[in-house]
């Protein structure tokens, strides 16, 4: 991938124009610098099937998405999730079950500790259960 400094101007990647004035093109995830002409050119998301501006979509491992999906499949590999609970709205036993048996679908409850510089704040940290798997067989 070829390096955007400020001094030399993009170019569309898909019709080739060189920008106005270094910065102008808008960049779309995975797909690089575009014109605005061609960033509103409609384009299908390949996971709900909407047509969106190519400004608006993405490109994640080589599939055209929505906004709101690329979102959603960002958030599919993350493979940790730290959730907060606090002391002070409920008791330190009620949090220490409740992060257990209301663990996020598909997590692994790896701990539970109480948050950095608080006296009241705890998290509870979670792993992708297939990685968890992965990593004690
Ligand atoms: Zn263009
Ligand atoms: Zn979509």
């Amino acid at each position: 991938m070829q390096h955007t400094s400020t001094k030399s101007p993009a170019k569309c990647v898909i019709c080739g124009t060189p920008e106005p004035e270094p910065g102008t093109y808008p960049m779309v995830v995975g797909v690089g610098r575009v014109c605005l002409k061609d960033g509103m050119s409609k384009v299908k998301c390949e996971i709900c099937g909407n047509e969106v501006k190519l400004l608006t979509s993405s490109k994640l491992q080589g599939r055209t998405l929505c906004l709101a999906d690329h979102v959603k499949e960002v958030e599919k590999f993350r493979q940790h999730l730290v959730v907060g609970f606090d002391e002070d709205t409920e008791p330190a036993a009620t949090i220490l079950t409740r992060a257990f048996t209301e663990a996020p679908e598909g997590y692994t409850l790896l701990a539970v500790r109480r948050g950095r510089n608080s006296t009241h704040l705890w998290e509870a940290e979670y792993e992708k259960t297939e990685v968890f798997q992965m990593r004690c067989s």
